[in-house]
């Protein structure tokens, strides 16, 4: 029975929420959303022992990707995800990151994209691709039923929701993903954002004040 372990490693001055995840029972890892400031998530690799064998993005904003390339590189891995309507944030990543004062982010042209319904794995555990736009529009979430988590980027926080004021924003649509994609999820699900603390989607459910607004306009 394969176990899902994961680290945060927070990184760019975005306090972004890079996860090293892996498989207990193979010690193969993922390294989701590297931003940048890769020497502390190769520490984070050293430290758990584990053979990294996937990058996966999110999404295509600087935060979650300057540091991916880069990473591929070093360790000779494939890029998956996100959807392929990220593809504009992912061809400007330099322009993106001189904005925000990011140092050494690149472009990042993944190995595979994304899209709803397909599966991904790493070691011997497998994720469903949920397809979330609305923050952006090529935005996905990673969810394993039997480990009980989701993964998922900027699209839903603790207490909050992704900002959609950015290039192909919508929040009608990033509503609708949390209410279609996400909500349906188990209570117990526990879920990891791309900035701040992890929460459950249970949690979200009852408290989270965009979500109660949402049930009310939709009554
Ligand atoms: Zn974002
Ligand atoms: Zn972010």
């Amino acid at each position: 029975m394969p176990t899902a372990k994961a680290v945060i490693i927070p990184v760019t001055p975005f306090q972004q929420n890079c996860s090293l995840l892996w498989c207990e029972s193979t010690k193969r890892a993922v390294v989701i959303d590297p931003g940048g400031d890769l020497p502390d998530i190769e520490r984070a690799i050293a430290k758990a022992g584990v053979v990294v064998e996937k990058i996966w993005l999110t999404h295509g904003h600087v935060d979650h990707v300057g540091g991916a390339a880069e990473l591929q590189a070093r360790l000779k891995v494939a890029i998956e995800g996100p959807h392929k309507d990220d593809r504009f944030l992912l061809d400007n990543v330099v322009e993106t990151a001189r904005m925000f004062e990011i140092p050494d982010a690149a472009n990042v042209t993944p190995d595979r994209w994304l899209q709803a319904g397909d599966r991904i794995a790493v070691g011997a555990l497998t994720f469903d691709v949920l397809h979330c736009p609305g923050h952006s529009p090529g935005s996905v979430a990673f969810f394993n039923r039997d480990e009980r988590l989701a993964i998922v980027g900027d699209v839903l926080f603790a207490g909050s929701i992704g900002r959609t004021d950015l290039p192909g924003g919508n929040q009608r649509q990033l509503l609708e993903s949390i209410r279609d994609k996400l909500l349906p999820l188990p209570d117990d699900i526990a879920v990891l954002s791309g900035h701040g603390p992890p929460t459950t989607i249970g949690r979200e459910r009852a408290t989270n004040p965009f979500l109660q607004q949402m049930a009310t306009a939709s009554r």
